[in-house]
C-alpha cells in the first residue's frame, strides 16, 4: 500500500511512518517550509521515506501532490494541536486545523475519489462533557478555538464520506503521549521538570489547573489503529482510548515519584496558566474499536508516566 501522512514530522506521524514502513507499505510524508529543520529527522527515523512538498493552507498543493503520489491512503494528522495556543492565534489555528482538512477533502474529491482518508479528531470536541464516558456519539460541546477547529473538521470529514461516498474515516482520539510529544503539553512539561530537578538543573514547576482531567495512552499504540480504519471495508468514527481518566495532580505525583521526588515541594499554581476555558475532565470509551477493529490500548497511566519520566532522566543525566 502507498500511504501519504500530513503532520509527518510530529509526534503521530512519525511514529505511523515508523510502522507503516516497518510493515512494508510505501510511504510518503507531506512536508512543509523552505529548510524544515524535521526533515533529516524524519529521514533519518524512517529509512526509505519520501517527503513532498506541501500545506494544508494550499489548495493546488494539495491536489498536486495527491497526482504525483498517486496514494491509496491518506493519513491526515497534520494540525496545530496545542489548545493553550488556540487563545493567543485562534485564526491560524482554524485556518489549519479546520478548513486544511476541508482543503484536503476537496483535493481527494477533484483528484481520485477513490483515495482513503483517516483523519486525526479529538476530545477536545467533547469540551464540557454532555456525558461519562464519551463514545462516538457523546454531542460536542468544544471548550476552545481548537475544539471548536476540530468540530468543523470532524464534521466535514463525515459530511464528505456521507455526500460523496469518500472512505473518509476519523480516529477520535484522546490525549496520547510519548517522549516524542512536545515540551508545551503538561505530561512533557511535568516528566521534563521532574528529570530536570532530579538532576539539580530546576528548582521549581509551575503549572496552571491541577483539577483537569485527562484519558491519557500511549500515543504509538493509537497509530495502531489508523491503519485498521483504512483498511476497514466500510469507513466510518472510532474512540481512541485507556477508559482511565487522571488529573493533572495525579500526574505531577506519580511522575515526581518516579524520580523519587516529594511533588509538593517543588511545585507551586500560578493563576496566569488557567486557561480562559477549560475542559475540566474527558474520559473516552473505545469499546467500538475493540469489538469492529480487535484494537486494544497496551499502556495504562502508571506505565506511561513512567515511560516519560524515564526517558527524560536518561536524557537528562
Ligand atoms: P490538552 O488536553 O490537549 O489541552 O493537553 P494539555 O497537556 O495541554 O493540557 C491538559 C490539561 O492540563 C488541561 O486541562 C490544562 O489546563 C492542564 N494544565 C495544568 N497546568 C498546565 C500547564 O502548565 N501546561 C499545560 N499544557 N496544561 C496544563
Amino acid at each position: 500500500m502507498r500511504a501519504l501522512i500530513t503532520g509527518v514530522t510530529g509526534q503521530d506521524g512519525s511514529y505511523l511512518a515508523e510502522q507503516l514502513a516497518a510493515d512494508g507499505h510505501e510511504v510518503y510524508g507531506l512536508i512543509r517550509g523552505q529548510r524544515n529543520p524535521r526533515r533529516a529527522w524524519i529521514e533519518g527515523l524512517v529509512p526509505g521515506i519520501r517527503l513532498v512538498d506541501g500545506d494544508l493552507l494550499d489548495q493546488s498543493s494539495l491536489q498536486h501532490v495527491l497526482a504525483a503520489v498517486r496514494p491509496e491512503v491518506v493519513y491526515n494528522l497534520g494540525a496545530l494541536t496545542y489548545v493553550g495556543m488556540s487563545w493567543q492565534q485562534p485564526a491560524v489555528m482554524t485556518e489549519v486545523t479546520g478548513l486544511g482538512v476541508l482543503r484536503l477533502l476537496e483535493a481527494i474529491r477533484v483528484v481520485d475519489p477513490a483515495i482513503r482518508l483517516v483523519h486525526a479528531s479529538s476530545s477536545e470536541m467533547f469540551g464540557a462533557v454532555r456525558e461519562m464516558p464519551q463514545n462516538e456519539l457523546t454531542p460536542f460541546n468544544p471548550r476552545s478555538p481548537y475544539g471548536v477547529a476540530k468540530v468543523f473538521a470532524h464534521h466535514t470529514v463525515v459530511n464528505y464520506r456521507e455526500s460523496y461516498g469518500l472512505h473518509a474515516s476519523t480516529a477520535m482520539m484522546f490525549n496520547h503521549e510519548s517522549p516524542r510529544r512536545g515540551p508545551e503539553f503538561v505530561t512533557r512539561k511535568v516528566s521534563l521538570a521532574a528529570a530536570a530537578i532530579a538532576t539539580g538543573r530546576q528548582f521549581r514547576l509551575s503549572l496552571g489547573n491541577l483539577d483537569a482531567r485527562r484519558d491519557w495512552g500511549w500515543a504509538p499504540d493509537y497509530m495502531r489503529a489508523l491503519p485498521l480504519m483504512a483498511a476497514r471495508p466500510e469507513p466510518g468514527d472510532w474512540v481512541l482510548a485507556t477508559g482511565e481518566t487522571r488529573s493533572v495532580r495525579e500526574l505531577v505525583e506519580t511522575a515526581f515519584a518516579v524520580a523519587g521526588l516529594a511533588w509538593r515541594r517543588y511545585v507551586r499554581v500560578d493563576p496566569a496558566l488557567y486557561r480562559p476555558a477549560d475542559v475540566e475532565v474527558l474520559c473516552g470509551d473505545a469499546s467500538k474499536a475493540a469489538a469492529e477493529l480487535n484494537w486494544k490500548p497496551t499502556v495504562g497511566f502508571a506505565e506511561l508516566v513512567a515511560r516519560l519520566v524515564d526517558h527524560d532522566l536518561r536524557e537528562a543525566r
